[in-house]
């Protein structure tokens, strides 16, 4: 019997903060159990620093800039084009039954995430609520960007009088579904669960925040706070580690839920067979870079090292370098299956010499390029460029682009070259693709 290939993520879950990263804090005991039963890559990195970006790569096996339809307004995302090869549909194609449970619209069949899929719960109404945008909703975003003092000054007073609203589907409630869906599923299974409980808003009880961080933060102050991250208002944030205590203790939170995703598995003898990976989709930054939040187009290690963790048989830990694109082939091979020819990336062996991350948002088109040691950034469309060592700076604080330009200029060539493959990769693709269908284009839609 071949086995089953389950793959789990989590959006926005930054790679140092694992407790089994080294991570100060006992954030992820669950996890950690997780990774001590296969192999934890600890230089792990996505091609994107946002949902979309990243997932077209970690669900597809071609890089982000193959998708030749790119959305210039938010949410920036480019959608999954009928073309592309795609894990879940490799999977149906090899007689595997395949089921996905999330929450995040980005992914969602809108976007053509669905594809291959024989259940697939994705939260969304794809009825009348996304057709039109709700009246209420045009006019808080006419307010928010038009007058934004009058606007900030009624989200404030509906913070101290509502409780914050978490749009997301809680993993407990993902759980439950997955849990009706193990109880009858045909073997072979390839299962994705994508898990939106990291994601700001970060709302952890007080009491386990204050058990963890051994911080006060009142439900009020929480409130305000990820008001501050949601809109990218810094200048909103007088003490960034009350925002990090509230993002650990969250996380601590959800690693009971992933604990209990895990235990389900064990309770049907579905686990100790099973293929089982766990990633994100991209991490989140605490002003390292003055920002925070997540955002297309940042490249800095925050938003690109990702956990990776394999449990396939092997025990350990990898300081090898990876990057998701390789995700793909590499849980198909797993799985005793040869991965679909039109992928880019190839089962994980080793360390790869680069991980190129990609956006082309707001008309602009960025590339970077991350080896073991150096962060090579390009803004295609301004030019500006940055480098930086790693060894001596890992934080990525000072550009040695001026003083290095014989190194700018090398790493230029390798994103250029890049850019160039990922240009034919496109054309491949469409011209195999004709007459397979066309491409899912989104209707207007929530951003995540
Ligand atoms: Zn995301």
């Amino acid at each position: 019997m071949p086995r089953n290939v389950v793959l789990v993520t989590v959006d926005s879950l930054r790679a140092d903060r694992l407790s089994c990263m080294g991570y100060g804090r006992m954030t992820t005991p669950s996890i950690d159990a997780l990774a001590a039963d296969g192999m934890l890559y600890r230089r792990a990195f996505s091609h994107g620093s946002d949902t979309g970006n990243s997932f077209v790569t970690l669900l597809t096996g071609v890089y982000p800039g193959t998708a030749d339809v790119w959305l210039d307004e938010p949410p920036y995302n480019p959608p999954l084009p009928a073309h592309f090869p795609y894990l879940p549909a490799a999977f149906a194609e090899r007689g595997y039954h395949t089921a996905g449970f999330h929450c995040n619209p980005l992914i969602s069949s809108r976007f053509g995430y669905d594809r291959g899929f024989a259940t697939y719960f994705d939260s969304l109404d794809v009825g009348e609520a996304h057709r039109r945008r709700p009246l209420h909703k045009r006019l808080k975003k006419r307010l928010r960007f038009g007058h934004p003092r009058i606007y900030r000054g009624l989200m404030a007073v509906r913070d101290l009088v509502l409780p914050q609203r978490v749009a997301r589907v809680p993993a407990g409630e993902i759980n439950r579904r997955v849990e009706a869906f193990l109880d009858g599923a045909p073997e072979p299974f390839f299962l994705f669960v994508h898990y939106m409980d990291v994601h700001v808003p970060y709302l952890p009880s007080p009491e386990l925040l204050r058990e963890l961080t051994g911080r006060r933060i009142s439900r009020r102050r929480m409130t305000r706070l990820n008001r501050a991250v949601f809109e990218w208002r810094a200048d909103l944030v007088r003490d960034v580690g009350d925002v990090i205590a509230m993002y650990d203790a969250q996380l601590r939170a959800f690693d009971d839920h992933l604990g209990a995703f895990v235990g389900a598995l064990r309770k049907r003898g579905l686990y100790e067979d099973s293929v089982i990976a766990l990633t994100a989709d991209h991490g989140e930054q605490f002003m390292e870079h003055g920002s925070l939040k997540h955002d297309t187009g940042i490249f800095y290690d925050e938003l690109l090292h990702v956990p990776l963790i394999l449990k396939s048989g092997p025990l350990g830990t990898s300081d090898d370098l990876v990057g998701q694109v390789d995700l793909a082939p590499t849980l198909l091979a797993l799985a005793g299956l040869e991965p679909p020819a039109e992928m880019a990336g190839r089962p994980i062996d080793g360390s790869r010499a680069a991980i190129i991350a990609e956006s082309r948002a707001r008309g602009e088109r960025r590339v970077a390029v991350r080896t073991m040691n150096r962060k090579f950034i390009w803004n295609m469309a301004t030019g500006r460029t940055e480098l930086y060592d790693l060894d001596a700076d890992p934080a990525e604080a000072k550009d040695i682009s001026e003083e290095r330009r014989d190194g700018v200029e090398a790493f230029r060539a390798i994103a250029r070259e890049h850019v160039e493959a990922v240009g034919r990769k496109a054309i491949e693709l469409k011209a195999r693709g004709i007459g397979r269908g066309g491409v899912a284009r989104p209707g207007p839609g929530p951003r995540r």
